[in-house]
């Protein structure tokens, strides 16, 4: 199924190329290292399977935005439905979309990381929940957390406020099972891409003066993830550009 003659396989090898050479574009473009970006292949809406064949063509980190279709897909490649058993530490899963308090336990049980932390209420509920996972074994590291920043104030992509931010830091590095890792932007459809990196910069850069160890500016989707290279991104976060269209269901 994972094989050269599999047609999914190909095209999906086909789309990892274009854009690991746009990334690397990018990285040379801004004066960057190769590794001081990650690239997580955003598999939301996709199957098991698809996962599978990205294991085989080399990706390793993966973000994932909805439960229980994480938690699910994630426990079938980790039984080998899909490509074989894969070792719990070969892989990464991160969690990029919004959390439901309800749902922290099973995120807490899976994530590398938490993209999407915007309110208090949900940094009580992961770190309890990260105690959770230590205590049965699920988990052995502490759950790394990205504070969501909106760039425009717009709630409806979520996002807490910048001046939100210090008090969302501290209550995370109050709980020793979650790491303070860093901030995460969605940028908004209107105006240039290349404005709003460059503010997520800014408000990184601020913010990686009080919390030295928040190095981490997850920035840059399919459509804008030159700008969030060009402008300082750690980690870009590509789903359609490597899937392809994602079926229209609203989340
Ligand atoms: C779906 C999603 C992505 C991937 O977006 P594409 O435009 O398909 O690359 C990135 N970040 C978040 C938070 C998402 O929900």
């Amino acid at each position: 199924m994972t094989g050269v003659d599999d047609p999914r396989t190909a095209e999906l090898s086909q789309h990892l190329a274009t854009v690991h050479e746009r990334l690397a574009a990018a990285v040379a473009a801004a004066g960057r290292r190769p590794d001081d970006v990650e690239l997580l292949v955003v598999t939301k809406f996709f199957p098991a399977d698809d996962v599978a064949r990205l294991i085989s063509l080399g990706e390793r980190a993966f973000g994932e935005s909805r439960e229980p279709e994480a938690s699910r897909k994630i426990a079938a490649l980790r039984a080998g439905d899909a490509s074989g058993p894969i070792a719990a530490g070969d892989v990464s899963f991160d969690m990029i979309g919004s959390v439901q308090t309800k749902k922290a336990r099973s995120v807490a049980r899976w994530a590398r990381s938490v993209h999407s932390v915007d309110r208090e209420k949900l940094v009580e509920h992961l770190a309890r929940a990260a105690d959770a996972a230590r205590a049965e074994g699920a988990r052995t590291e502490p759950l790394g957390v990205n504070l969501q920043v909106s760039l425009d104030g717009d709630p409806t992509r979520g996002g807490a406020l910048e001046s939100e931010l210090p008090a969302l830091a501290d209550r995370v590095m109050a709980s020793d099972s979650l790491r303070l890792s860093g901030l995460m932007v969605i940028a908004p459809v209107d105006g240039s891409a290349d404005r709003w990196m460059a503010r997520a910069q800014l408000v990184h850069q601020a913010f990686v003066a009080h919390y030295p160890q928040a190095t981490t500016l997850s920035a840059g989707m399919s459509g804008d993830l030159e700008a969030a290279v060009a402008h300082g991104s750690t980690c870009v976060r590509v789903g359609t550009a490597i899937l392809g269209q994602r079926p229209l269901v609203s989340q």
